[in-house]
């Protein structure tokens, strides 16, 4: 700990602090719980979490993969609604979901692959649903190695059919109809599928598109009710969101967009976040921060 301070100091000084302090986050391999109730804390992208759990390997409907990225804590409320979800799948046999990044053990940012995910309250999980998984647990090798395949046919909008199928648009309905459900990223292909398949409906609203996303979707959670230093986001519009904001999405704007644009400078994390980095994770301390970061 005695470097602790230098990076404070470099999360001051530098613009781009997201290396060193993503390091730091994702050294820690232990949850931490200050106060008395796990807390989402700051934003999705400029967050952490306080009392996370562990989202266990194996469940009913459902798979952990890329365990050695030690990716699969969340917010309770988080590992209670991927339990949830996936018990639907499976008694409505839509098959085994594999589950990809969560958050770290006390969120925060990540050293790659993501700018959210760091209260605990995102979850990706893949397109795939492999009849192996159905019938037994994958082992090791299988979860670090198994590639998630993208849905769309190569370097085109264009949906894949052997990749894609009714059971996809069902789990994603399902999910979407989920109050604490507060939106879903998916390539904007997918949600134009959905657009034609659909006449308005509420839940769609809650599907949006986003870069990538065309090999798993990404749930984002609402902010729980008594996370007070939780910051939610604005609720999608009230549009089905089947409109010019989608034809956007398939611009040469959409395709090549300014670095700028796709990624955000990383946002310093609220103070209290310097509370749950430096907690021993033995202990409840008392909450020493009561002020909101927002
Ligand atoms: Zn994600």
């Amino acid at each position: 700990m005695k470097f602790f301070p230098l990076v404070l100091l470099l999360a001051v000084f530098s613009p781009c602090y997201s290396s060193p302090v993503a390091n730091q986050w994702a050294a820690i391999n232990q949850a931490a719980q200050i106060g008395n109730n796990a807390q989402s804390i700051g934003s999705y992208t400029a967050g952490c979490l306080s009392g996370a759990v562990p989202l266990p390997q194996n469940g009913t409907g459902y798979q952990v993969m890329r365990p050695t990225r030690g990716r699969s804590y969340g917010h309770p409320d988080l590992i209670h609604f991927i339990e949830s979800i996936a018990q639907t799948t499976h008694s409505q046999q839509w098959g085994v979901l594999l589950i990809g990044d969560l958050g770290q053990p006390r969120g925060g940012p990540t050293p790659s692959g993501h700018r959210s995910h760091q209260t605990g309250l995102d979850v990706d999980i893949w397109y795939l649903l492999s009849q192996q998984a159905a019938n037994r647990n994958l082992d090791f090798n299988e979860r670090e190695t198994w590639g998630a395949p993208s849905v769309l046919v190569a370097k085109s909008d264009a949906i894949n059919d052997n990749q894609w199928s009714m059971t996809h648009e069902k789990i994603l309905e399902a999910t979407a109809r989920r109050p604490e459900v507060d939106r879903i990223f998916v390539n904007a292909s997918i949600k134009q599928l959905l657009c034609t398949r659909k006449s308005s409906h509420d839940w769609l609203r809650k599907i949006r598109p986003w870069w990538g996303h065309d090999d798993h979707f990404h749930v984002r959670l609402k902010c729980p009710l008594n996370n007070k230093n939780c910051s939610g986001q604005e609720a999608p519009p009230e549009s089905d969101g089947c409109d010019a904001s989608l034809a956007w999405w398939f611009s040469e704007e959409a395709k090549k967009p300014a670095p700028a644009a796709k990624k955000p400078e990383a946002q310093p994390l609220p103070a209290l976040c310097d509370v749950v980095l430096n907690a021993n994770s033995q202990t409840k301390s008392s909450l020493s921060h009561p002020e909101s970061e927002r």
